[in-house]
């Protein structure tokens, strides 16, 4: 009878639950733990009398969109038109559900590329079509030979995930040359990319699809307020994507939420005046450093982290276990709570590694590493 009948309770909300139960650090579930803004939560806090309070455009707060448009440009280089390009989401993941559902068919494949964050297969699923997942290198680089044998005349899509959930990986410019030749091939084909962390970078640059001119008039771009602004629980994300596209979008998005969060959209309109994203990067780039020497002599093996707030960590030479059961007993011996990778694979795969997130105060990241420097 279930629509979604091998889909269960994300991995997230149980690791986060467990941690809460038995009182455990959560370096689990993605979200900083420390305050927002001041200048943010003070904003918010005006225009709480303001007549802010009812539906804002379906597409947007107009001076929100312009905003964003300008944030495109300044980073990209890229010219888009707020009005028609633009669509503020309940988060990236309202905005990825969204696309799914206006661009997918039945008997549709869609490509991802595992390991994968987890929102992507449901809507794929739910529009009848099919979800074709493709591994990863070992070294979390994409495999063109298995990407290119996964393109069919079926294909309607493939998502891509820059810098990357879980692995902090991103794609060079050799990557997006490869894709580029596959979509002059492929010509129906759509790319949806998210981006969700793409102010979060360290050594490596961030190459946005905004920057690739034979891939973005083909192209939804999905990012998020909540990493770029540390308000992950606001919901508050966008899609770029050129009109054509976009048009086809708004016809799901009006009848899915039909207009985000009002107060939200003016306090980060406002707030966009303010800040500026270009210190994000450094701003993790140091808790990326410290929590990796915090770690330094504890048996866990640290994978590269280029980009976003998570570090994925071997525990080969510590236990045998799987990732599932090691991640449990972490919470319960160790008080420290992370997510198994295997819950990124279509097929379970179990590489004995788990991700923690860094976007914590330094208190919490020394308390956590003191734990896990006794594993
Ligand atoms: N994509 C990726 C890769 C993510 O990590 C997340 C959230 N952690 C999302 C999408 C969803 O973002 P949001 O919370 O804005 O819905
Ligand atoms: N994106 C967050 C992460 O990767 C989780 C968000 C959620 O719980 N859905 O940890």
């Amino acid at each position: 009878m279930s629509k979604l009948p091998n889909t269960s309770t994300s991995i997230f909300t149980i690791m986060s639950k467990m941690a809460t139960e038995y009182n455990a650090i959560n370096l689990s579930q993605g979200f900083p733990n420390f305050p927002v803004d001041q200048r943010l939560t003070k904003i918010i806090a005006s225009l709480a009398k303001k007549n802010v309070h009812q539906y804002l455009p379906m597409s947007g707060y107009p001076p929100l969109l312009q905003k964003i448009g300008s944030l495109v440009l300044k980073s990209y280089q890229r010219t888009v038109q707020p009005e028609n390009e633009i669509l503020i989401t309940a988060g990236a993941t309202q905005a990825i559900f969204t696309t799914i559902m206006a661009m997918v068919k039945t008997n549709n494949e869609v490509i991802i590329l595992d390991p994968s964050y987890d929102c992507y297969e449901a809507p794929i699923l739910l529009c009848n079509a099919i979800a074709v997942r493709v591994d990863l290198n070992d070294d979390y680089t994409p495999n063109w030979n298995r990407i290119e044998k996964a393109f069919s005349s079926k294909t309607k899509m493939i998502i891509i995930n820059n810098p990357h959930n879980p692995t902090g990986k991103i794609w060079t410019n050799t990557d997006f040359e490869s894709l580029e030749k596959l979509f002059e091939k492929y010509l129906d084909v759509i790319l949806l990319s998210d981006e969700v962390y793409e102010f979060i970078t360290f050594e490596q640059h961030h190459i946005a699809v905004h920057t690739r001119k034979k891939l973005r008039h083909r192209s939804v771009v999905a990012s998020s307020f909540g990493k770029s602004f540390h308000i992950t629980g606001w919901k508050v994300g966008y899609l770029v994507a050129p009109e054509y596209l976009m048009l086809e979008i708004k016809k799901v998005h009006q009848f899915l939420v039909f207009s985000v969060n009002s107060i939200c959209q003016v306090a980060i309109s406002e707030y966009l005046d303010l800040v500026s994203v270009n210190q994000l990067g450094a701003f993790y780039q140091e808790k990326r450093d410290y929590f990796r020497k915090l770690l330094e002599n504890s048996r866990f093996k640290l994978l590269p982290c280029e980009g976003t707030y998570f570090q994925v960590a071997s525990y080969a030479s510590i236990s045998d276990e799987n990732d599932v059961d090691f991640c449990k007993r972490l919470v319960l011996e160790y008080g420290v709570a992370a997510i198994p990778i295997s819950s990124f694979y279509a097929n379970g795969k179990d590489i004995k590694c788990i991700r923690f997130c860094f976007a914590k105060d330094n208190k919490t990241l020394e308390e956590a590493a003191k734990r896990l420097c006794m594993v």
